[in-house]
């Protein structure tokens, strides 16, 4: 498919690559903004907990619904560079089951440790 609707080059938009067997939303968004540069925001089990915790997104069901409220508020051209600051974020300080919230920087603005400071 690459060489016969592709010229043999990795197509560059999201639903262009989304047309390639065994390429999710996800993986085309990675290639998209790593490899293009383009403001997309792929989202992984990472980015969609930190998001929601700090409260970059609302109520977003979905990581699409997600990856729509993201790139929509965050500034197109730091969007490939919040993807990284998103998953390390949650790889190594917003864990999943025990956010390491006291050793956190954004603990000040982040929806969920203020929430919980209040209870
Ligand atoms: S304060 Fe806690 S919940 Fe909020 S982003 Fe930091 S580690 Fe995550």
């Amino acid at each position: 498919m690459l060489i016969s609707d592709f010229q043999g080059k990795i197509p560059s938009t999201v639903e262009e690559l989304t047309r390639l067997p065994g390429v999710g939303r996800k993986t085309a968004n990675v290639i998209a903004s790593v490899v293009y540069d383009l403001p997309t925001m792929a989202v992984d089990t990472h980015v969609f907990r930190v998001s929601a915790r700090i409260g970059l997104t609302t109520n977003a069901k979905t990581p699409l619904a997600a990856e729509k409220q993201l790139v929509k508020f965050i500034p197109e051209e730091v969007i490939p560079m919040a993807h990284h600051w998103l998953i390390l974020h949650g790889r190594y300080v917003c864990l999943a089951i025990k956010p390491k919230c006291n050793e956190c920087g954004l603990s000040t603005a982040c929806k969920f440790y203020n929430r919980m400071k209040i209870k």
